[in-house]
């Protein structure tokens, strides 16, 4: 269990800086852990912390990954990370599962995944970043990939559990979006949509082994087809189709290899850097939006309420009145 932020407020930014940047793991989940806190005050350090070490990060590839529960994300995740780490690269592997707030208890939480990563001393995973609301949890998982990176990590593995909006929340934080899918299974079934779709740079057919390799082959050709419908997207990449097993350990090598591709072709034609400058001001636009939304909501509770009734009682228009909150608010 990582430590509780409270205990850490003795704690000061240099030991967190330090401790990040000589890649120190327990002092990684410990700044993991202060970047999840809703404290006022833990947020003012997280964020002081990750402005700190913002000079050393960005070097990481930051991989995607999605696709519906039971796919096999987190087996293929254990395999392929594996293979990060036998070529010498460190990898951390952080989760999107908005559903650990609410029920209090996660999807991912209840069994035990990626045993054999986890024990890897070159790879991290954190099993649940989750703050609030969907917005709550995409802010700390930015900030949580901003400190992997500062801990040296080469490769991020952002999960997502196919639940709607986190695979979007996802997508605008990663350079590669990777879709796993399972053959045979209608996309329905799979609860993928097309706008999914669209998002994936790389799609991957797993369990692919035995009896399942020309039901995987089928899929894949049809997939491709699909894909040729719709149109090119900005960074001039045709998603790649890949078939896989983890358990046969097959195609995990030309997952990596694809990506690699990716990025070269991505660096080459400048997308990569685009990507990338696009997703900071969406972040930046997102918490802004969030802050000035917080403290209208905040600052005037009183006249909301005398606003909300003169709503009901079909005196003023909600757009007239949401005008006339802000034309009372100082910000
Ligand atoms: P997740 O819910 O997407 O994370 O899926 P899991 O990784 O937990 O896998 C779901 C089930 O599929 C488990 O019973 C796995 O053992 C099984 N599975 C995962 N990968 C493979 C594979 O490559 N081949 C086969 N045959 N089964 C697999």
């Amino acid at each position: 269990m990582p430590a509780k932020s409270h205990s850490d407020r003795n704690f000061n930014i240099k030991r967190y800086r330090e401790g990040l940047l000589s890649g120190d793991r327990v002092i990684l989940g410990r700044a993991l852990t202060l970047a999840e806190s809703d404290r006022s005050q833990d947020r003012a350090r997280a964020e002081k912390l990750v402005e700190e070490i913002l000079p050393q990060t960005g070097k990481s590839i930051r991989i995607g990954i999605t696709g519906a529960p039971g796919v096999g994300k987190s087996t293929f995740i254990e395999v392929f990370g594996k293979y990060i780490t036998s070529v010498g690269t460190k990898i951390a592997v952080l989760t999107i599962d908005p559903s650990s707030q609410k029920s209090k208890g996660s999807i991912l939480g209840d069994k035990t995944r990626m045993d054999e990563l986890s024990k890897d001393p070159l790879a991290f995973i954190r099993p649940t970043a989750a703050r609030g609301a969907l917005g709550g949890v995409a802010t700390t998982t930015r900030e949580s990939i901003l400190l992997c990176e500062a801990a040296g990590y080469e490769v991020i593995i952002v999960e997502t559990v196919g639940v709607g909006q986190s695979e979007v929340a996802a997508r605008g934080m990663v350079d590669f979006f990777l879709l796993l899918m399972l053959a045979g299974a209608g996309d329905e079934l799979q609860g993928i949509k097309k706008g999914i779709m669209e998002m994936a740079d790389g799609i991957v057919i797993t369990k692919s082994e035995g009896d399942n390799v020309s039901k995987a082959n089928q899929a894949q050709a049809h997939i491709r087809h699909a894909l040729h419908l719709f149109q090119t997207p900005e960074s001039g990449w045709l998603p790649h189709v890949l078939t896989t097993s983890a358990l046969a350990k097959t195609g995990i090598q030309e997952t990596w290899q694809m990506i690699e591709l990716f990025r070269v072709h991505a660096a080459h034609n400048g997308f990569f850097e685009a990507q990338r400058t696009q997703q900071q001001m969406a972040w930046f636009h997102a918490a802004l939006e969030a802050l000035i939304k917080d403290k209208i909501l905040n600052q005037s509770k009183r006249v909301l309420a005398s606003i909300e009734k003169q709503i009901l009682a079909n005196r003023l228009s909600p757009n007239k009145a949401a005008r006339e909150v802000v034309n009372k608010i100082k910000l």
